[in-house]
């Protein structure tokens, strides 16, 4: 036996009830994964879409797949027909071609619109003018197929716990003011923000999704 289904266990049940978990299975294998479903779990995330795409039909159906990293537009396809909420949408392209392999599904995919709220140069994330663009932009209401439920952000790498509150608490705000921005395919309701080093802050920033791996399946080995 591994830690795994303690883990998993401690950090659940130390969550407030409106803060759902992500557990991140990147570089990791499918038995952990089982393991963890076979603890309860139901939630599950990775960042490439190659690996999101291998291991997803060898694990069981009712698992939802949240797909947490940057998207290449051209991969979209890959993932369309299962995938069901996605973190990383930075642009306006990005959000038409969800909706058109959406489409092609009949279905309509959950998104989150990634802000960047980091001060380090990080290369994905909407910026303040970039989301403003977008909500306003007057195409956003003829895609059908997606549905823009929240935002996801990434506080800077640091150790700085100031910092990082402060990055969670400018998101936070940034999310209440966008509440009146309501219509058929946007509600904001989801704030994904906090990893392993930092779900705490988050989810006394306001966090209602927290995305954690390495917590819970231990270190991650790059090869
Ligand atoms: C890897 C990853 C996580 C989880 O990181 P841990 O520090 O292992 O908890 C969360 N969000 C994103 C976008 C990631 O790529």
């Amino acid at each position: 036996m591994t830690q795994i289904p303690e883990n998993l266990r401690k950090i659940v049940d130390s969550l407030p009830e409106n803060v759902q978990l992500v557990a991140v299975t990147k570089t990791k294998p499918e038995s952990d994964i089982q393991q963890a479903y076979d603890a309860g779990h139901r939630d599950f995330g990775e960042n490439k879409i190659q690996e999101l795409v291998n291991k997803q039909p060898n694990l069981p159906n009712d698992i939802k797949w949240h797909m947490i990293g940057h998207l290449q537009r051209n991969k979209v396809k890959y993932i369309a027909k299962f995938v069901h909420l996605i973190h990383g949408v930075d642009s306006f392209k990005t959000l038409k071609e969800i909706n058109k392999q959406a489409l092609k599904h009949e279905r309509i995919i959950n998104c989150l619109l990634q802000i960047k709220i980091a001060s380090e140069e990080s290369k994905f994330g909407l910026s303040m003018a970039e989301l403003h663009e977008l909500v306003q932009n007057e195409e956003l209401k003829s895609l059908e197929n997606i549905k823009i439920i929240g935002f996801m952000g990434m506080a800077s790498f640091t150790n700085d716990q100031d910092q990082v509150k402060k990055e969670f608490q400018q998101l936070k705000r940034l999310f209440d003011s966008l509440q009146h921005c309501q219509s058929k395919n946007m509600n904001l309701e989801t704030l994904s923000m906090g990893m392993s080093g930092d779900y705490s802050i988050a989810i006394d920033a306001g966090s209602t999704m927290i995305r954690v791996g390495s917590a819970i399946f231990g270190e991650r080995n790059y090869k």
